[in-house]
């Protein structure tokens, strides 16, 4: 089959890799039906040191499942299905706890000797615990939309909750990749009043707009924090959804939350220790946040694609093949594209 392998910095190839097979009992086999590239991918593709065996790409995907193991008793032969990024039992305390990405089973799609999801086809763990059968056919018009519960939208809504948006917050968003914006879309559908979108692409803006963005900042650093106390009556916002994972991002994020307010940070951090550890203190300030527990929120958020009352799929404004991987990641790293989705 082909599958996506990256070398190092910006060189992305679709090679042939040997067919995925179960080798346990709790696996499945899917094939791929749609897939696509993440914000995340880019961080390799811009700082991967050279390697010979290349890293495997990819970790959102729906599918259609072409055989499962001896005890895998829940997912079926035949169901489309959506993989969430990360594995997991279902069946640990964390699972039940409704944190799936700290199972004592968990592992990364693409990461620890796992095959991406940019592939034709992939091999699954703990299938039962994993995949999340959706009661849709492969030629489903919702697919885009149905795809982000793999990763995006799933993450924007645990910003969300972290952040604990509820009905009449003030809510900002800092960061306007398709993250950032499922975050739009989960604030508004939590009910907050006002939700400030904090990036500066023209085109991503407008999107956020229509998910229900209300005011738009485009300054950045110690403007942008007076920009925001500005619209929110100079006291900053209740709930910070940080969708980027730098040191700036998040002492901006800190700055902007009012007194009492909480920062849900999901952008994989780039820095080691979180800034602005006075201003969170002295401010009543909770930070939190973390790896998206996406397979937990699948159910709640399905209902509302299914039904039409949201539409993250619209984050993707490009379609590609397998073959066309390695341009799609070249896009998204000019920002040409905002999500580009893949169909092997
Ligand atoms: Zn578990």
């Amino acid at each position: 089959m082909r599958a996506t392998i990256m070398y190092g910095a910006g060189d992305v190839r679709v090679e042939n890799v040997p067919d995925p097979s179960i080798l346990e009992p709790t696996d499945a086999i899917m094939r791929v039906v749609r897939a696509c590239i993440c914000g995340s991918d880019l961080w390799p593709y811009n700082d991967m040191a050279k390697s010979e065996t290349g890293q495997s790409m990819g970790h959102e995907a729906i599918g259609v499942v072409e055989a499962v193991g001896n005890a895998v008793s829940t997912v079926k032969r035949g169901q489309v299905v959506v993989m969430p990024f990360a594995i997991s039992d279902g069946t640990c305390e964390f699972c039940k706890e409704g944190l799936p990405t700290a199972c004592v089973h968990v592992a990364f799609v693409g990461n620890g000797g796992m095959n991406g999801a940019q592939a034709e086809a992939l091999r699954i763990p703990f299938a039962d615990g994993t995949l999340y059968a959706l009661g849709v056919s492969e030629a489903d018009a919702r697919m885009p939309s149905l795809l982000t519960l793999s990763d995006v939208m799933g993450t924007g809504h645990h910003a969300a909750v972290v952040a604990r948006v509820a009905r009449g917050h003030r809510v900002a968003v800092v960061g306007d990749g398709a993250v950032g914006l499922c975050g739009v879309i989960a604030a508004k559908r939590l009910g907050a009043e006002q939700i400030i979108i904090m990036g500066r692409h023209p085109d991503r803006i407008a999107l956020a707009r229509a998910f229900g963005a209300t005011d738009v900042v485009s300054e950045r650093g110690a403007e942008a924090v007076e920009r925001v106390r500005e619209l929110t009556g100079g006291h900053g916002v209740h709930s910070v959804l940080e969708c980027v994972g730098t040191g700036d991002a998040t002492f901006t994020s800190v700055e902007i939350a009012r007194p009492g307010g909480a920062v849900g940070r999901v952008g994989v951090p780039h820095y080691e220790a979180i800034p602005g550890a006075q201003k969170t203190f002295f401010k009543n300030v909770t930070v939190g946040g973390g790896p998206a527990p996406v397979r937990a929120y699948i159910k709640e958020l399905l209902p509302d694609i299914l039904e039409g009352r949201i539409e993250p799929g619209r984050v993707f404004d490009r379609s590609i093949a397998l073959d066309g991987v390695p341009d799609g990641y070249r896009a998204m790293n000019k920002r040409e594209s905002i999500k580009v989705l893949v169909t092997p």
